[in-house]
């Protein structure tokens, strides 16, 4: 699937530090020691029936800010992210509206990918969809049967399921006891209380066809996949067994995760699948997560379409650590329009306060298990005070914009 237009990556003076980040899995804060290949991540993407809302934005931007890192110190980086566009969520939108569920989600799609350039994201190397992916899907799915890792129900429903019992280290990424397992399971799109399964927390692997819904010939019968199996398929053929990152907001801990990482490790035997599980905080709004059953998304189109910057929006979701929960509020936005014409104005004046020592701060504070709230401050710092350093501006201006993505 197409990606988007890349934006210009200006390169600074020597390298930066290496990245330090928070593993969910150990707990702890670890280097990321990418291999000789560079640097391997992969991303969930959205499922693309509606519009991108400022938590998405929030994820995606920690994980631009990573990439920006991992190149600032000279790795190469093999980026993929995935469109869920065969999901149920997507199905049942186009039903309520009436319109095709693939028109919606190439509209949706469009709509996330000029979302993303405006944001100045770094695109994947690979955009895959899970519709161009079936045959690598159905092909997983087998090789996991095969190696007794899926099993069909006998309901004549043809539906293929995986034992986490049989699975190694299973809730060794996310640590939740199984209480909670259930209950995100039950929340965040399993079937606990689906007949005939061997443990209520077995997960999806292919659904049968059902009269009315798509599907897509395979080896296991016509079906369509689950939905962990399709990011642990579009990861293992365009990454290779082991990656670096895994990443996404934290309600992606479990299941999906925990359960793509399971699936993934039981087909190749090579664990752990990513050496760090990375994980962005919630956004909320006026004291909620934002969520689309709530109803209190703020999209990032709206904000475009009122003339906000899009500076100001990242400016704004990266004034706080990208593992908190963080709460999105006018005031928010206004400090960080006020922010943005302070930085602007203090990269156009003709010399300032030293601006190497600036950009190794700010490149401290980001291998710093990307403490940006700490790299703002460091900028506003520099800001407001003055120096002779006549090239300090336009070395500012470079590592703002090639650091943060944020152009003054
Ligand atoms: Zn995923």
């Amino acid at each position: 699937m197409e990606s988007w237009q890349a934006p210009g990556l200006r390169r600074l003076p020597g390298t930066g530090e290496p990245l330090r980040l928070y593993d969910t899995a150990r707990q702890d804060v670890h280097p990321s020691v990418p291999g000789a290949g560079g640097a391997r991540m992969y991303v969930c993407g959205i499922t693309p029936y509606d519009a991108t809302h400022l938590g998405h934005a929030a994820t995606m931007i920690t994980f631009d800010v990573i990439n920006r890192v991992w190149r600032d110190n000279g790795h190469a980086v093999n980026y993929v992210q995935n469109v869920t566009d065969v999901d149920e969520p997507l199905f049942e939108r186009a039903e309520r509206d009436g319109v095709d569920w693939k028109a919606l989600g190439r509209r949706e799609t469009a709509l996330f990918r000029e979302d993303m350039e405006a944001l100045r994201i770094l695109p994947p190397v690979a955009y895959v969809g899970a519709v161009e992916s079936m045959t690598d899907v159905a092909d997983l799915v087998e090789r996991l049967v095969e190696v007794g890792a899926g099993y069909r129900l006998d309901d004549g429903t043809g539906d293929v399921y995986f034992p986490v019992d049989d699975a190694e280290g299973f809730g060794g990424e996310s640590h939740y006891d199984r209480a909670t397992m259930l209950r995100y399971f039950g929340e965040r799109g399993g079937d606990p209380d689906r007949a005939g399964k061997r443990d209520p927390l077995d997960a999806l692997l292919w659904r049968g066809k059902r009269d009315g819904e798509p599907s897509w010939p395979s080896a296991l019968g016509d079906g369509r996949p689950g939905w962990h199996i399709e990011c642990a398929a579009i990861a293992l053929k365009y990454l290779g067994e082991q990656i670096d990152v895994q990443g996404g907001g934290n309600d992606l801990i479990f299941p999906h995760h925990e359960m793509s990482a399971a699936h993934a490790e039981a087909a190749t035997k090579v664990a752990p699948f990513a050496r760090h599980y990375v994980h962005a905080g919630m956004i909320a709004l006026d004291g909620e997560k934002m969520s689309k059953s709530l109803g209190n998304l703020v999209f990032v189109s709206r904000l475009r379409a009122d003339g906000v910057d899009p500076a100001a929006v990242r400016l704004g979701l990266l004034d706080g650590h990208y593992r908190d929960d963080r709460a999105w509020t006018d005031d928010v936005l206004r400090r960080a329009q006020q922010r943005l014409e302070t930085w602007r104005a203090a990269t156009a004046r003709r010399s300032g306060a030293d601006g190497a020592a600036l950009l190794a701060k700010v490149r401290g504070c980001l291998s710093n298990d990307v403490d940006t709230a700490a790299a703002l401050a460091a900028v506003d710092e520099w800001s407001t005070s003055n120096g002779d350093d006549a090239d300090a501006p336009s070395l500012v201006s470079a590592t703002v914009d090639s650091l943060l993505g944020v152009t003054l």
